[in-house]
């Protein structure tokens, strides 16, 4: 459509920026890496995070002050937590299925010498319930609580709208906030491909081929699973009830799904997950409500890895798994999900919380520790498409796909049309 110059369309740039760091970690030592190129990726991942808090504050403020009736946001919220536990649940099937089928853990003579963990204590459920109010609003800003910003921007949305006519300039402050805090992610990504070639330049450093190969099968499974979990959930849901073709679907999500491949954090997707459904068409407060949400609490990917992880450990420690411990994993793989914060390696954690629940020693989370980042990229990324599907496809339940199309202002910028290029 454009008759200037052909420019290069941000996501191609980030895939250069990927391939060019892989070749570089590959070539130079880690030190010089982890010296010189990881700030480039912390930077990018600051910068990035440095927008969530006040965006999800002013997007769901917003929304829940938008969708007015309690009715509306109750059937949203029930269609969307369907939606996550379904989702996750099918996710930590396919990876103990796979996994049994896969076997990745069989013959594998791993030293667990030296080797420790700490073990993770499950939360209790009540106390984990009643920590989603915050004492203190500034206090759960402050440290970026997810769930109780959440709750607090609900409950102020809903109070704000019975305001009437007299709220609406404090509801117009926050629409304009989240749409400042959605330029700065513009702005921001255009420094995306520097950020993804520092990032990966780092992580093939630390992991030469030397360390990836003994754990090569476990690495496959997970991205096999991954792959899977895809073509069974996504692709049906996103062709089938969103309507929607899958291309166009992966086209839409690219960026948001490069960003968490990359950094492994899907907190720093979110800015950009936000943005990519509304302009695939989903609603302004179904998307502002359920991306936010699903960022903290649906995690398809970090669901499969405790199936995955949880038969690869039993089967390097020659420990039964019958099916009741298989069950059990099911189980924890589904709170794992929801208890696992949006940043690197977070799963990993909640592993030795699933390992401990059936009896496998802790050493096994040091001994797949090692390959965690690469583990890593697939569960992040798989954590924002399941997030994206799920707008559209509660969207598209609420009979509001592409019914209030994304503001013509959101559009422009890095992330739209390629209107600026960055020249590192
Ligand atoms: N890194 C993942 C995420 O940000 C969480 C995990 O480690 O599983 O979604």
């Amino acid at each position: 459509m454009s008759n200037a110059r052909p420019k290069l369309s941000l996501p191609a740039q980030m895939v250069i920026g990927l391939v060019v760091g892989v070749l570089v970690g590959l070539v130079v030592s880690a030190d010089v890496c982890g010296t010189y190129f990881r700030p480039l990726g912390q930077l990018f991942i600051t910068l990035i995070r440095m927008v969530v808090v006040p965006l999800v504050l002013a997007t769901i403020i917003a929304g829940a002050a938008g969708i007015h009736d309690l009715g509306k946001l109750g059937r949203v919220a029930v269609k969307t937590l369907v939606y996550y536990f379904a989702t996750t649940a099918v996710a930590v099937i396919i990876g103990l299925v796979l996994a049994n089928i896969t076997q990745p853990g069989i013959g594998l003579d791993l030293s667990t010498e030296g080797l420790k963990a700490a073990s993770v204590t499950p939360p209790n459920l009540i106390q984990t319930l009643l920590n989603i109010v915050p004492m203190n609003p500034m206090d759960a800003l402050a440290k970026g609580n997810m769930l109780q910003v959440i709750f607090f921007a609900v409950m102020f949305g809903f109070a704000l709208s019975s305001l009437g006519e007299s709220g609406r300039p404090l509801l117009r402050v926050f629409e304009l906030m989240g749409e400042t805090m959605i330029r700065m992610t513009n702005i921001v990504m255009m420094y995306a491909p520097i950020g993804v070639f520092g990032l990966m330049a780092f992580t093939v450093s630390q992991h030469g081929v030397a360390v990836l190969l003994p754990l090569g099968k476990l690495i496959a499974v997970m991205f096999a699973a991954a792959i899977i979990h895809v073509c069974v959930c996504y692709i049906p849901l996103v062709r089938g009830v969103v309507g929607i073709s899958p291309l166009k679907f992966f086209k839409g999500v690219a960026e948001p799904a490069l960003i968490a491949f990359t950094t492994c954090s899907s907190a720093a997707a979110l800015p950009n997950n936000l943005q990519s459904v509304r302009r695939l068409g989903a609603s302004k407060g179904v998307a502002s409500f359920s991306i936010p949400l699903g960022n903290t609490i649906n995690m398809d990917g970090t669901a499969i890895y405790m199936g995955v992880a949880a038969v690869f450990a039993a089967e390097v420690y020659g420990i039964p798994m019958p099916i009741d411990k298989q069950l059990t994993v099911l189980l924890m793989g589904v709170l794992a999900s929801i208890g696992t914060a949006g940043v690197p390696g977070a799963g990993l954690i909640m592993v030795s919380m699933v390992f401990t629940q059936i009896n496998i020693p802790l050493e096994a989370v040091a001994l797949v520790a090692g390959i965690d980042r690469i583990l890593d990229m697939a569960r992040t990324s798989l954590n924002v498409l399941g997030d994206a599907t799920g707008a559209l496809v509660v969207s598209r339940l609420e009979g509001d796909l592409n019914k209030d199309p994304f503001h013509e202002g959101e559009k422009t910028g890095a992330l739209g049309t390629g209107t600026e290029t960055y020249e590192g």
